[in-house]
């Protein structure tokens, strides 16, 4: 069966990450690691895979045959799973070869609900973060694979790794909130609101009437979030960790120019965050600056416990992930409506 782009890409200027294979003169064959974001019927047995890799950025490719229930490597591609894949270079969407499980985060997260709506919020943020295909983005993949370890490994609150993971990658893409001094006047200390649209938090002077007030506590919060200080973090108050959650979401929908649809069933034990997000901003110029340099991140040790990443053997096993359990699609997110965005 000839697998046909269906979003025209063919047309669209490609972005292609170096280094390639080159197996010989006609074929050309690579390799790189990803998470896999999530996946599309495509045609009869196969599928569309959306995979933020190591080295590629964002990609998507077609997987013959994997929704046969022989598929081989059917289960490697499941929302969640980071994987290692070959891939055959083709004028439309490249075909994958071969996919190997490096660490199957989804079955650690799919028997536990607010796991896995932040994870899959994670997912869908990483997607809407690395709004180019192709254009490689290391650091947005990192902070992916270290969220969801955090998030399957169980040692904090999931609603803090996704808030964590959420500033760090807003972050990433240059908008980082001012959590220590005013956005507007740049005073610190004094701070007593916390303005979406100018750009975090301001002091009494500069607030206006409608900004929210959040608490002292709360701006802490975000910033030990934001810097990796779990150990304020775990001790959080309840109350702020709730205040805290609604504005990182507000912040996060005020900035993505079609919102988090999975935001709205992350849930918590108990308290339920209220996200209340002004009107949205216009699109910010275009694309994501992919790699703004912000300060402070780069010696960012990330998350707690966290072995780093080259040497980690992830997890023991390699069972795949239960099918459909993967990325939950919103309403009207077809097939239709995400090639429609990407025109
Ligand atoms: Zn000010």
């Amino acid at each position: 069966m000839r697998i046909v782009c269906r979003s025209g890409a063919g047309a669209r200027p490609r972005i292609k990450a170096p280094p390639r294979v080159r197996q010989n003169g006609r074929v050309t064959l690579y390799r790189d690691e990803g998470v896999v974001l999530r996946t599309q019927k495509l045609g009869e047995a196969d599928r569309i895979v959306t995979v933020l890799t190591r080295r590629g950025g964002r990609i998507r490719a077609a997987a013959k045959g994997v929704r046969k229930t022989k598929s081989r490597f059917g289960a490697r591609l499941e929302p969640f799973t980071h994987v290692d894949l070959q891939l055959y270079e083709r004028r439309s969407l490249d075909l994958i070869t071969q996919a190997e499980t490096l660490r199957p985060y989804g079955e650690h997260l799919v028997t536990d609900y607010p796991r896995y709506t932040s994870g899959t919020a994670m997912l869908e943020t990483a997607e809407k973060l690395t709004s180019e295909e192709g254009e490689p983005a290391l650091r947005q993949f990192l902070l992916l694979v270290g969220g969801l370890r955090t998030l399957a490994e169980r040692g904090h609150d999931p609603r803090l790794v996704l808030d964590a993971y959420l500033l760090r990658s807003l972050s990433v893409a240059g908008w980082a909130p001012a959590l220590d001094e005013c956005c507007r006047c740049g005073t610190r200390g004094g701070l007593r609101g916390f303005a979406i649209a100018s750009g975090g938090a301001v002091c009494a002077r500069c607030r206006q009437p409608g900004a929210a007030t959040p608490a002292p506590p709360t701006f802490a919060l975000m910033l030990a979030l934001l810097r990796g200080d779990w150990e304020y973090a775990d001790g959080s108050d309840p109350r702020h960790r709730v205040e805290c959650s609604g504005l990182v979401a507000a912040y996060l929908q005020w900035h993505l120019e079609h919102g988090i649809r999975s935001l709205r069933h992350v849930e918590r034990e108990g308290d339920r965050p209220r996200v209340v997000a002004p009107a949205r901003a216009p699109a910010p110029g275009g694309d994501l600056p992919n790699d703004p340099g912000y300060p402070g991140y780069p010696d960012d040790p990330g998350y707690p416990d966290d072995p780093g990443y080259p040497d980690d053997q992830g997890y023991p096993g390699d069972r795949g992930h239960p099918d459909g359990a993967g990325y939950r699609a919103g309403p009207g997110d077809s097939d239709d409506t995400i090639d429609r965005e990407r025109v």
